[in-house]
């Protein structure tokens, strides 16, 4: 979602006369899209800024973006005083109206308001790539996982109505883009604020009928809101693509309800089973927290049970990190760094082992890629199949990207797939 917001804000800045330049070296204005979902990212933000405020000359205008904008406000200013501008997400829509206070010579410019209906949709959107598009259908989050500091950053959930969501993607389709990508924290909270009324259920649907749009994803599915009508929709068209993120965070429900989840293991578990049972194989990928407070040895084994049962084709898996307004914080970082980390290194020992067997499982199999792009050293063409993984591939063709064809697996590792092209273009 940083991405595209950025691609928004870039969208923004070349219709106000700017100029996109390669390197911050070159820039006049230098601005840093942020996220601070955990404290590393954050701390992040700040070394950069000093870095580069050493090696930069003089006459530079920065600004600070995205999360840790919001999080940390004016005290930026007091931190890194070189910065000019310090704008969370929900202040993009004023984003043009900013930028003209900053070319007025205003030096402590800031865009902090979270009481917003307004979500950014902008017809100026500079997109990065030329074959997939991303939409943001609903910003904001109105959950309160105990972890979190989403809803402080990006304020209350505000969904875009149909209708323009479907222009949206009914104008990609016109200028050639193939896949589409639907956005949001909590992406199958959406609901239409207009008469119309449609779920996220019916606008994938609706999204998915496109003319000359190949392939839908979306991400991210909270599972208490993945709700048995989105698997059927997905069922009834392939277009949908074979993947569904659903991060579960705990295999306890007893971490999960000190989280605030709002769902147990069980209700969880009848979602995957919903997948399991469906017309399609559909890959399934998660996120997991490791060492949230109070997380006991037998509450970690659970959730390596977890990953035994449910067989994810991949995870983001992390370590609980502290943060700022949270309610978690209230209840201790209780575990020590170590053992975070022995969690997490068992975490993903297992589940790389399922990855390599289920990889190697596709050897022999026919996948349809789209080609995202070309791997100088290894010679290799990448392309991503319909549920999401990374297969690359050997051909003559000079230029591939962009494309859709069919590719036989011939290998596998724990994060890929090798194969080869099987039609000439
Ligand atoms: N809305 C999504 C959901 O409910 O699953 C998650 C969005 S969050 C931006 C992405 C992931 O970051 C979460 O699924 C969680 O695993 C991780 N995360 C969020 N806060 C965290 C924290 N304080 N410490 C460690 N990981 C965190
Ligand atoms: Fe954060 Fe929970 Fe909202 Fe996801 S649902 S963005 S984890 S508060």
């Amino acid at each position: 979602m940083n991405v595209h917001d950025s691609e928004k804000v870039v969208g923004t800045l070349l219709a106000q006369g700017y100029l996109q330049v390669e390197t911050p070296g070159e820039a006049g204005l230098v601005l840093y899209n942020t996220c601070s979902i955990r404290d590393k990212a954050e701390q992040k933000v700040f070394s950069r800024l000093q870095n580069f405020k050493k090696t930069a000359g003089k006459d530079k205008i920065f600004g600070v973006l995205g999360c840790v904008a919001q999080q940390e406000g004016e005290k930026i200013f007091d931190r890194a005083p070189h910065v000019s501008l310090v704008c969370g997400s929900a202040s993009y829509p004023k984003f043009g109206d900013l930028l003209v206070q900053i070319e007025n010579g205003d030096r402590h410019v800031t865009g902090l308001s979270l009481d917003t209906e307004d979500t950014f949709d902008t017809p100026l959107t500079r997109r990065d790539n030329p074959h997939r598009a991303y939409i943001t259908i609903i910003e904001g989050c109105d959950k309160s996982c105990a972890y979190c500091v989403v809803p402080f950053t990006r304020g209350p959930e505000r969904s875009r109505t149909g209708e323009s969501v479907m222009a949206e993607a009914r104008g990609l389709a016109e200028q050639g883009f193939t896949e589409i990508q639907l956005l949001g924290q909590n992406v199958n909270s959406y609901r239409d604020p207009s008469p119309a009324g449609w779920d996220f259920a019916t606008l994938l649907a609706r999204v998915a009928e496109v003319p000359g749009i190949r392939r839908v994803r979306y991400t991210t599915s909270h599972p208490r809101d993945f709700v048995k009508p989105i698997v059927d929709a997905m069922d009834a068209n392939p277009v949908l693509c074979d993947h569904v993120h659903l991060p579960v965070q705990s295999g306890s429900t007893r971490v999960l309800a000190a989280m605030d989840r709002l769902y147990t293991r069980d209700e969880y578990m009848r979602r995957i089973d919903w997948l399991r049972n469906a017309k399609r194989n559909y890959s399934i990928t998660t996120d997991i927290i490791v060492g949230f407070p109070g997380e006991t040895e037998q509450d970690f084994q659970q959730t390596l049970e977890l990953l035994d049962e449910v067989q994810y084709d991949s995870l983001f898996s992390f370590k609980y990190s502290p943060r700022p307004n949270t309610s978690a914080l209230e209840m201790g970082d209780r575990l020590a760094e170590e053992e975070k980390q022995r969690r997490l290194a068992i975490l993903q020992e297992r589940q790389r082992a399922i990855q390599i067997r289920r990889n190697a499982e596709m050897i022999g199999a026919t996948l349809e890629v789209l080609v995202e792009g070309h791997n100088q050293a290894l010679a290799q063409w990448i392309g991503r199949t319909s549920d999401h993984c990374t297969l690359n591939f050997t051909h003559a063709e000079a230029s591939l990207v962009g494309k859709y064809l069919p590719v036989r697996v011939t290998r596998s590792g724990p994060n890929s797939l090798v194969g080869e092209a099987v039609t000439v273009v």
